[in-house]
């Protein structure tokens, strides 16, 4: 009597789910080879990504992130790990750290690309990101007397 409710989603971590029940309508199953395509593809983009990122991490650090500490966003564009406190963050092929304002604590900047432990040794040491108004009020620069 009661409609077959079809807004229930069960997520298979495997891919090799074979049982597809054919419950449905012939005509829905376009759209769940596409999506199937879809999260495939995604799901390899951001396999990829995690892969990449353990790379440059291990070059760079010589230490593994821990999986929990890896975050990815949807799209499998980029993938975040804190390591010791230190945020790192891949876009593409470009690994940055991210920090905060260093006078308020407050916000995200993203470093220069690190592509070396000199890259990593300068952003963690030299580098200090501010906000426009935070920035150091000494040497005035462009005081017009
Ligand atoms: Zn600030």
């Amino acid at each position: 009597m009661s409609a077959h409710v079809a807004s229930s989603v069960t997520r298979h971590p495997s891919p090799q789910s074979s049982a597809i029940t054919l419950s449905r309508r012939e005509s829905s199953d376009w759209q769940a080879t596409a999506v199937a395509v879809y999260t495939g593809a995604i799901d390899a983009a951001r396999l990829q990504l995690r892969r990449r990122l353990d790379e440059r991490m291990l070059a760079l650090t010589g230490r593994e992130a821990p999986a929990e500490a890896i975050a990815m966003d949807a799209e499998g564009q980029s993938a975040s790990a804190v390591v010791d406190g230190v945020l790192f963050l891949l876009r593409r092929d470009d690994l940055v750290i991210v920090r905060p304002c260093a006078y308020c604590q407050t916000g995200r900047f993203v470093s220069e690309p690190l592509d070396g432990q000199a890259d990593l040794g300068y952003a963690l040491a030299v580098w200090a990101p501010y906000h426009r108004d935070c920035e150091p009020a000494d040497p005035p620069t462009d005081t017009s007397w």
